[in-house]
């Protein structure tokens, strides 16, 4: 219970001090007992000897003594030992000036040094260093100056002798006791030290396993030197030999980072340091063959008393497959939400396209079942095959588009000109087709690497609304087909000089169902279908129009060497 300081401490105090701090309050408990129990002999003694002048030096320093140990109980550890160690200095050097050396009182001098030294220690050092400086203080006070403060007799040599042996064992207990507990303090901060570097040796064994078994790479930055230290396991991430990247920069670590992602994870990192916010950041990252992989870049700063950041370590974690799948799946979820869209404007517009053609040929079969003139039955055939025809294009519309989306490219060389040959036949019998002259500027033997099949939709649905939506007002109806080799791409172009489209439909145009005009009777699904089956050869296409003066298409399409990239991925 002494030992363990028990006696001197409360519970929630004993549970809140170290060891070594414990250790110390046992002492100033123990010195404060001790000088309450030589004050309680001595008055004892000296009452018996009918010396009385001392006694309330003797009361004095047991009333301090036991206020020391009030103030430990109370855990204000600094002020209970000032309190005991002050008023019993004072009374020391008041008797030693009176008895001078003939009773050994100087002999608490030097307890008294070893003593202060060891109950503020090392940590407390000033106050160590001030204690100590006051008991030699005192100590020369009280030989060269006599402080009569009390009248005393003259001594027996039988109590000169008695205080003189009482005063040398406690004084020497008192040293060897402040020596005993300076010992065990080194033991235990010894112990301590062992105890600690083993935990750390252990904790570090336990991360070097960790380490070693994760699949994360890790990093670890020193800012003096801004130089980042990276395991084995990273080096290896980024597909480079252990020791490749030595001496790499905060800056040179940053330039893995793709173009794209480092503002984000530059702006990351300076939140981290300034917010202290957790700095994780998901980046594509440039391994040693310069592909990206996709990387989980996660780490916790170190910082000092002014805020700077001194150290950081991360760890890297590969998540290219995760991220990749992600991407996947976000790309197939915007097809899936497009065809939808696309489905539910197919179910409306389809209703409408289907049924009024039948409507009406259900109309002009009624008509003709109760006519018998021939004329009027031969109108209403005529008519009948009008509608049939619409049917057939819609049809044809939608047989295109699905296919486009389903079938793979097919890449090949293909003569223009014969190519409009085919389109031309198809528009043979088209309404008004007769009244128009078709231009055709580009060399013989005009050619480009495409998909045949999807170039002859695209240009078969430009040409025929170039007839459809004709000028038929004017007396030279044309349409221009212009083509040419740019540098990295063809170049085809249909111009016609007809009724041309108003400024704000320009933006819509391509939209599945748009019809610019009342008097389309079509399904509005030419120009979608271009668009789409555009978009699937890579290539583009732009309009300039304006009403009443004609209309421009202009499709590019990439060349060669990007065809055989898309027939790879097709
Ligand atoms: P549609 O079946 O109505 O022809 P498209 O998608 O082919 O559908 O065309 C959309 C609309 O664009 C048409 O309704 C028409 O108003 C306008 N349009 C297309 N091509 C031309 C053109 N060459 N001249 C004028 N208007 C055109």
């Amino acid at each position: 219970m002494l030992d363990n300081g028990r006696l001197f401490l409360n519970n929630e105090a004993y549970e809140s001090t170290n060891e070594a701090d414990r250790l110390r309050v046992i002492l100033t408990g123990m010195g404060a007992v001790i000088v309450v129990i030589v004050c309680l002999f001595f008055a004892v003694i000296e009452l018996f000897i009918g010396e009385l002048g001392f006694i309330p030096f003797y009361g004095i320093m047991t009333l301090f003594s036991l206020l020391s140990l009030t103030l430990l109980r109370r855990a204000s550890f600094d002020v209970a030992k000032i309190v005991f160690i002050v008023p019993v200095l004072l009374v020391i050097a008041v008797l030693a000036s009176i008895e001078k050396q003939a009773t050994g009182v100087y002999l608490y001098f030097l307890a008294a040094c070893v003593y202060v030294i060891t109950i503020f220690g090392y940590e407390k050092i000033i106050y160590s260093v001030l204690f100590s400086l006051l008991t030699v203080a005192l100590a020369f006070v009280s030989y060269f100056y006599d402080i009569n403060i009390v009248e005393s007799e003259e001594l027996t040599q039988a109590y000169i002798d008695t205080s003189y042996i009482t005063n040398f064992i406690v004084s020497l207990f008192s040293s060897l006791l402040a020596i005993y507990f300076l010992m065990r303090l080194n033991i235990k901060s010894n112990e301590h030290l062992v105890k600690t570097s083993e935990e750390l040796r252990e904790s570090e064994n336990k991360f070097q396993l960790a380490v070693q078994g994760s699949s994360a790479g890790i990093w670890e930055w020193n800012s003096a030197e801004d130089l980042i230290h990276i395991s084995p396991k990273l080096a290896d991430l980024l597909g480079y030999k252990n020791g490749d990247l030595k001496r790499l920069t905060m800056h040179g670590m940053l330039s893995f980072i793709h173009p794209n992602d480092l503002e984000d994870a530059k702006e990351k990192l300076l939140e981290h340091f300034r917010e202290r916010t957790p700095f994780s950041v998901e980046c594509r990252a440039r391994t040693k063959t310069g592909d990206y992989i996709w990387v989980l870049d996660t780490g916790q700063a170190e910082w000092n008393s002014e805020g700077r950041a001194t150290k950081m370590v991360g760890t890297v974690l590969n998540i290219d497959e995760r991220k990749r799948a992600e991407t996947q799946i976000q790309k197939q979820n915007e097809l899936l939400a497009k065809a939808n869209e696309e489905l539910d404007r197919f179910v409306y517009s389809t209703s409408h396209d289907l049924k009024a053609p039948l409507s009406s040929v259900q109309g002009l079969i009624a008509i003709a079942e109760l006519t018998d003139d021939k004329e009027e039955l031969k109108e209403c055939l005529n008519l009948m095959k009008g509608r049939i025809s619409n049917l057939n294009a819609f049809i044809a519309d939608i047989t295109n588009y699905s296919r486009n989306s389903r079938l793979g490219l097919s890449i090949e060389e293909v003569d223009l000109k014969s190519l409009l040959d085919e389109v031309f036949d198809d528009l043979e019998y088209f309404k008004g087709r007769a009244d128009i002259s078709f231009e055709m500027d580009f060399p013989e033997s005009f050619s480009v690497s495409t998909d045949r099949k999807r170039l002859k939709v695209i240009l078969g649905n430009l040409l025929n609304n170039a007839v459809k939506y004709h000028n038929y007002d004017l007396e030279n109806p044309i349409v221009q087909i212009k083509a040419g080799h740019e540098e990295s791409q063809d170049m085809i172009q249909v111009i016609d000089n007809g009724q041309g489209i108003a400024l704000e439909h320009h933006s819509n145009i391509f939209d599945m169902f748009y019809r610019a005009t009342e008097r389309s009777d079509g399904s509005g699904l030419g120009l979608y279908i271009v668009k789409e089956t555009v978009d699937k050869l890579q290539g583009s296409i732009t309009l300039q129009s304006e009403v009443d003066t004609g209309s421009v298409f202009t499709l590019k399409l990439p060349k060669p060497q990007g065809i055989k990239l898309l027939t790879s991925i097709a």
